[in-house]
């Protein structure tokens, strides 16, 4: 049986991890790039953490934990645009509330 390829896997603990949520929150300016808010920030990992273990700012986004949380039960869609100036696209199925 193959292995799962385990290069290129990053995944981050304690103080590191602390540091990429602050660098990420710092390159979003501290908002929820889907509705703006500021407060209750949580780290998006595009990829996710369980899968493929990439904590780079460039695999996350500053959600706010309700557009997390929306994003998990799919009632919300987040993908990059452009992963350089970290410009996103997102979309909700029809018949989700904002
Ligand atoms: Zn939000």
């Amino acid at each position: 049986m193959l292995a799962f390829p385990k290069q290129g896997r990053i995944k981050l603990k304690g103080q590191a991890y602390t540091n990429l949520k602050q660098r990420v929150f710092a390159l979003d300016r501290a908002r929820c790039r889907v509705c703006g808010r500021t407060e209750n920030l949580s780290l998006h990992h595009m990829v996710k953490r369980s899968t493929l273990r990439i904590d780079t700012v460039h695999n996350c986004l500053t959600l706010c934990i309700l557009c997390n949380q929306a994003e998990k039960e799919r009632k919300l869609f987040v993908k990059w645009v452009d992963v350089q100036t970290r410009t996103i696209a997102f979309s909700r199925p029809l018949g989700t509330v904002p």
